[in-house]
């Protein structure tokens, strides 16, 4: 494939964006080579500024479930646009997207509309604290809840009692303030709240991981957070900004069947406009601002044009519960196919998987935590994004992320992607 204006155009980005890009990810950097601009996009395909047609298993990294520019997401933008793009005031629709996030999602009363996954994250943290009147959190070595400082954390010389900060500008004030834990792994995360006994406001972790690749909880791993959060006046917060909406109408919670305390939302919730969203019950969510001392506020949140976009998505996954079904079969069939044509190959790899999140890892032993995930093979993995791309299957530019897949996928399509991986895997070691 040909990517000279691709090429051209990220030249001229580079000399007024940093990096070139709005998000790092999208700068190819783990891969190398250079970013496609796409042109537009319609159901399960991208098409990008040099004409090539791409079959897109990112999907905007999640939110487009039903496929690119679905045409009831795109005619309610449209046609909400018409009446004014913001106002800064309450508007009718906010509590008709509410009642029906708040009727899908189990265990939660009231839910706040934000503009990012980041925000949902950082404020539902603040809530937390406030509601538990703790200043410490655990997060798991692995997951990303966003920019937001408290989550810019790596583990320090003694990862059991604090973190340091991964970034610069995140200062060391806020980095001992988050705990940095394994994913999978219990023990840990009991020895970390026996050392910070009484400081820990809340566990914030993502049910299934989709940031170090997918990776599923360990059977009883969430039921024991559960029973550590209750045993210790923990609370629990579910980030489900990609599970949510995805795994299931009510994501991780309807899924495993474990109630989380606060429920992080961001993507699917608005259908691919600027959206994220935190949910809890009456009890937490009435600790917020204006009714609450804890202060969370934001001009744009509850936009018309994205309540309408979120709404109109929404509406159709609740009216319509066997998507849910239909794209976890479509990920099954292309996991087989995967699995089969690398095995074919002798590739070693590992296929991870829940529901329609799925990611390969060029590791033949099993990818449970972040530790594992980064022994992977790097290598296989940038030879097989550039091998892919090559055959016109676009999936996420780094092993540290997750497929997602859309209903608009056709079994055609994940033949072809499969093929793809088939003539591919020759070129792996
Ligand atoms: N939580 C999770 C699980 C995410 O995957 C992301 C984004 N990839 C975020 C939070 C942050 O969302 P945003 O990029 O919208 O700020």
């Amino acid at each position: 494939m040909i990517y000279q204006r691709s090429s051209a155009l990220f030249v001229e980005a580079q000399k007024v964006i940093p990096g070139g890009v709005n998000s790092p990810v999208r700068a190819f950097k783990s891969v190398g080579g250079t970013p496609i601009y796409a042109k537009k996009a319609e159901g399960a395909y991208i098409y990008d500024e040099d004409g090539n047609k791409l079959v897109d298993y990112i999907n905007s990294w999640g939110p487009m479930i039903l496929g690119h520019a679905h045409k009831p997401v795109v005619d309610a933008v449209i046609d909400k646009t018409k009446s004014g793009t913001s106002f800064g005031m309450p508007t009718e629709i906010e509590t008709d997207i509410a009642k029906l996030a708040v009727s899908m999602v189990p265990n939660v009363d009231k839910i706040r509309f934000v503009n990012s996954g980041t925000e949902a994250c950082m404020s539902a943290v603040r809530l937390a604290r406030g509601f538990t009147g703790k200043d410490k959190i655990i997060k798991f070595a692995g997951c990303y809840h966003g920019h937001s400082d408290s989550f810019l954390i790596q583990a320090g010389s003694g990862a059991i009692t604090f973190g340091e900060p991964n970034s610069p500008g995140v200062t060391e004030g806020t980095a001992k303030d988050t705990l940095l834990a394994t994913y999978n792994d219990l023990d840990n995360v009991a020895k970390t709240i026996a050392a910070n006994q009484g400081e820990i406001a809340c566990i914030i972790l993502e049910p299934v991981a989709g940031n170090m690749g997918c990776i599923p909880p360990a059977d009883g791993f969430l039921e024991g957070l559960r029973k550590l959060c209750d045993d210790n006046d923990i609370l629990l917060i579910f980030d489900e900004v990609m599970t949510g909406f995805r795994l299931a109408p009510g994501g991780a919670q309807e899924l495993f069947g474990i109630d989380a305390d606060i429920v992080t939302f961001g993507k699917v919730i608005g259908g691919g406009l600027p959206v994220g969203a935190f949910a809890a019950r009456t009890e937490i969510m009435d600790y917020l601002a204006p009714i609450g001392p804890v202060y969370q506020a934001g001009t744009l949140s509850g936009n018309p044009l994205a309540m309408a976009a979120g709404l109109a998505m929404l509406k159709e996954l609740d009216a319509n519960r066997n998507i849910f079904n239909s794209i976890n079969e479509k990920t099954a069939y292309l996991h087989k196919g995967l699995a089969e044509a690398l095995t074919s190959e002798n590739v070693e790899h590992t296929i991870n998987r829940l529901g329609s999140m799925i990611s390969i890892h060029f590791s033949e032993t099993p990818v449970t935590n972040f530790d594992s995930a980064a022994a992977a093979s790097n290598g296989n993995f940038k030879k097989f994004f550039h091998g892919m791309l090559n055959e016109g299957i676009y999936i996420a530019p780094s092993a540290f992320e997750t497929w997602f897949i859309s209903d608009a996928l056709t079994y055609e399509d994940l033949d072809f992607t499969i093929e793809a991986c088939r003539k591919v895997a020759k070129s792996l070691l």
